[in-house]
């Protein structure tokens, strides 16, 4: 089969397209010929180097397409059906899957990251991680939000648990988990104000809902949270950005308010000011991925069209090094998906 591969680490210099063995189904396991991928930053880190990353590596954790074949014992599966993948691997065996908490998992792990992933013809995924697309949804729009959705959501729905009201600063909101939160936001009925770079990012970010949008090129980004809340701070601040803003996050949040953490896309060390957490009675979560049940929970919010990934640009499958460069950039809006095989990108045809 064809895939994006890489030997070693590096920069995109180390894709390579060319054949890989077909995955073979085992017991409890799908494969599915993918349709559809779509990269996030987490790509980038895997094809840099991160630890834990088998070589040679097909990279890719989102991915949508068709049920080609299915293991012994796999139920409500057939070959033919238009499925999208969870990415989120558990083993369903420890302490925190039995709790229902599957992103805790002693033997967590990511395809595409820890097993090979969806940026080839064919993947293999255990039946737990197979579910079929909303019926509107193409495969593309099927492969844009399995990740940053599912992260986003239990950030704002499972650990911060923002109600209707409350005030959310999201920095990074022109990224894909800040993008996605600010819908998760507004679907909870909250104030969302954002942070980003630049005119129209700025302009993109009003029309989705945001109340304000602070440009962090040209304002102190505490200061203007500040001005525009009286004085007050936010109920919850979403960081995924970590060295860059992490003290504005400390100062921006109310007293006795949440700053949620995912990600520190500009560094894992930022300058701490312990005085402001335990002063301000400050609670900080971290969190990863999602479990299950936050998983089915936003699927149903994403097949009742009440949050609609968008697509930025789709690339073909052999073009990955240019899709991974266009991410690189930033200069995105939504999410950049790669066709694969011979299947046109464009919407279900009914097979
Ligand atoms: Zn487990």
């Amino acid at each position: 089969m064809k895939a994006i591969f890489f030997e070693k680490h590096g920069g995109n210099e180390v894709l390579q397209y060319g054949d890989r063995p077909e995955p073979q189904a085992g017991p409890g396991e799908v494969r599915i010929a993918i349709r559809a991928a779509a990269l996030n930053h987490l790509d980038l880190f895997v094809r840099n180097g991160i630890p834990d990353v088998p070589l040679p590596q097909i990279p890719g954790a989102d991915g949508a397409g068709v049920v080609d074949a299915v293991g012994s014992g796999v139920e409500g599966f057939s070959p033919g059906d238009r499925v999208l993948l969870q990415p989120g691997l558990y083993c369903n065996a420890c302490e925190f899957c039995r709790k229902g908490e599957q992103s805790l998992c002693v033997r967590f792990g990511i395809v595409g990251e820890h097993v090979a992933g969806t940026f080839a013809e064919k993947i293999v995924v255990p039946a737990r991680n197979v579910f079929p697309i909303p019926a509107h949804f193409s495969f593309e729009q099927g492969a844009a939000f399995p990740l940053v959705y599912q992260t986003a959501w239990r950030m704002i729905v499972g650990r911060a648990a923002v109600r209707a009201g409350e005030t959310v600063l999201i920095h990074g909101a022109a990224g894909g988990v800040g993008g996605a939160a600010v819908e998760i936001a507004l679907l909870a009925g909250a104030r969302v104000f954002a942070t980003t770079s630049g005119e129209e990012k700025a302009r993109r970010l009003k029309e989705a809902g945001a109340e304000a949008v602070i440009d962090y090129t040209k304002e102190d980004v505490a200061k203007s949270v500040r001005t525009i809340t009286g004085r007050r701070g936010v109920d919850v601040v979403v960081d995924s950005v970590g060295e860059k803003t992490w003290m504005s996050s400390l100062q921006a949040v109310v007293k006795g308010g949440r700053i949620v953490t995912c990600g520190a896309t500009s560094g894992p060390n930022p300058k701490e000011e312990i005085r402001l957490i335990f002063w301000k009675h400050i609670s900080i979560l971290g969190s990863t991925m999602a479990n299950d049940h936050e998983f089915r929970a936003l699927l149903s919010a994403v097949a009742a069209g009440r949050l609609t990934p968008r697509i930025d640009r789709v690339f073909p499958l052999r073009e990955a090094s240019e899709a991974y460069r266009r991410l690189e950039e930033g200069k995105q809006h939504g999410k950049i998906v790669l066709a694969v095989s011979e299947a046109q990108p464009g919407w279900p045809d009914g097979d």
